[in-house]
């Protein structure tokens, strides 16, 4: 935009803010209310701020981009990434397109990350524009991301700064580490008196690589905006991370001395960064062999050096500590294509986590699965409907199709564990009560996730007004 034009943009957003009376709305731009790919509009008496830009990870085309055209062409004054997960910054090139004056608030690392992701992003729409005839994929291009990143505005965790187009209307936005992946932000916004929280998403403990969040502590917020992830997920009480750890230690120790190999179908950012220091931590202890090889591929190595480069500037559990240079791991080699080759007594923590087709988890698993003496050890959240739910769901000796042509005998040990980067609904439930917000909308939940909390909440919270947010419909607040 040229100069003169951002000038009159200037003007026209300074006599809105004089004219109108005073309107504070939210409305919801995803598809529906559920996880899908999250993105949500404020109009703050004249300034309009978009949270989130993300991915729908089950839809394709149309149906993968969240609603933008429902707020007029160019008329955000800013936007806001929460975290570099498909699911929010997916689609953040088309939001640009559609708000090209509008600037990118985000962290330090997750703008690394975020350019890592939407560039992998480009390769994967590019290969299914042609196998599911998707004629507008990629939805942008390389060359795009590198330009359009000059509107993006890295700011830090705790420090206010202003999103207003012009400073006359006094738009405040803090960051606030969310403890979720890298980089990960719950967002405050402050204006005219009333307070906004954005949860993004977010885990209360500490990880084993990264800390849990540091959340500023509310007092009656205009608005609460929450994720409701594990909503639906009874977590028995007596559940510890530490126990959850020994099991997986002695689950990878028992593979590997039974001559067997473990693959951990780990997501690129975040669970594997999170599983290769506690493998580390395993060897430091003695609970798994010094020696034993420990492969990534896929596009966990590159989110890894980038894990890795921020070693020193974030909070860490292990302050200094780098994966790649100081586990001596070994990557596999992407640019010769060749394959990561099995071997037993050997991990492999391979993306991705769900093991989609193409992706590097998916290839290895066609020589790995039908071996008894191997472990599959997963970790994380799988849909249903992917090679990973589909093993998570099935049998010994099933037949398992991990893609239109490739069919194997499901003869490994399969486990599970819960390493989930969300925090349990409990203590969401103490947040939102500790807060005790007046207005609450619960998002980023499938039904019956935000019902439990609807329920739950209404009880505890009997002065709040709690909302799941319709898509499209402005809610005054
Ligand atoms: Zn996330
Ligand atoms: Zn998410």
């Amino acid at each position: 935009m040229s100069a003169s034009n951002k000038k009159s943009s200037n003007r026209v957003v300074r006599d809105y803010c004089r004219l109108q009376v005073a309107a504070y709305t939210f409305q919801s731009l995803n598809l529906r209310p559920e996880i899908g790919g999250n993105s949500y509009a404020l109009d703050l008496d004249g300034i309009t701020v978009l949270l989130d830009a993300g991915m729908h990870p089950k839809e394709d085309g149309p149906d993968a981009i969240p609603r933008y055209r429902e707020i007029p062409y160019d008329s955000a004054d800013a936007i806001i990434i929460s975290h570099s997960h498909l699911d929010h910054i997916g689609t953040l090139p088309v939001a640009q397109r559609d708000h090209p004056s509008a600037p990118v608030y985000l962290t330090a690392p997750c703008a690394a990350l975020g350019d890592a992701l939407l560039h992998n992003s480009v390769n994967v729409m590019t290969s299914q524009r042609d196998e599911l005839g998707l004629s507008d994929y990629p939805l942008y291009h390389h060359r795009e991301i590198g330009y359009l990143q000059d509107r993006w505005m890295i700011r830090p965790y705790e420090k206010p700064f202003s999103v207003d187009p012009t400073g006359a209307c006094g738009t405040e936005v803090t960051f606030y580490d969310a403890g979720h992946i890298l980089g990960s932000a719950g967002v405050l916004i402050e204006k005219g008196g009333k307070q906004i929280f954005y949860t993004g998403d977010v885990h209360f403990n500490d990880h084993t690589l990264i800390k849990g969040a540091r959340f500023p502590d509310l007092s009656e917020p205009d608005l609460l905006i929450m994720e409701t992830t594990r909503g639906a997920d009874e977590r028995s009480n007596d559940y510890t991370r530490a126990d959850q750890e020994a099991l997986f230690a002695r689950a990878i120790s028992s593979a590997l001395e039974g001559g067997g190999s473990v693959l951990i179908p780990v997501f690129a950012i975040g669970k594997t960064q999170e599983v290769l220091t506690m493998i580390d931590n395993f060897k430091t202890e003695g609970l798994l062999p010094e020696h034993a090889p420990v492969l990534i591929g896929g596009l966990s190595t590159k989110m890894t050096v980038l894990y890795d480069s921020f070693s020193d500037s974030t909070r860490r559990q292990r302050p200094h500590f780098e994966i790649l240079r100081d586990m001596k791991l070994q990557t596999g080699n992407k640019r010769r294509r060749t394959p990561i080759e099995y071997k037993p007594g050997a991990i492999y923590c391979l993306s991705s986590g769900m093991m989609s087709e193409k992706t590097t988890s998916n290839v290895f698993a066609r020589s790995f699965l039908q071996n008894p003496a191997n472990s599959l050890l997963f970790v994380g959240y799988a849909d249903p409907a992917t090679p990973a739910g589909l093993i998570k769901a099935a049998s010994s000796g099933d037949i398992i199709r991990l893609d239109g042509s490739h069919k194997v005998q499901l003869n490994c040990v399969v486990e599970e564990f819960d390493f989930s980067g969300h925090a349990r609904r409990e203590e969401l439930v103490d947040f939102a009560v500790k807060a005790r917000p007046r207005k609450l909308l619960l998002v980023h939940g499938d039904p019956p996730a935000t019902a439990w909390f609807e329920q739950e909440l209404s009880r505890l919270l009997p002065e709040t007004e709690i909302i799941v947010p319709p898509p499209k419909l402005k809610i005054p607040f």
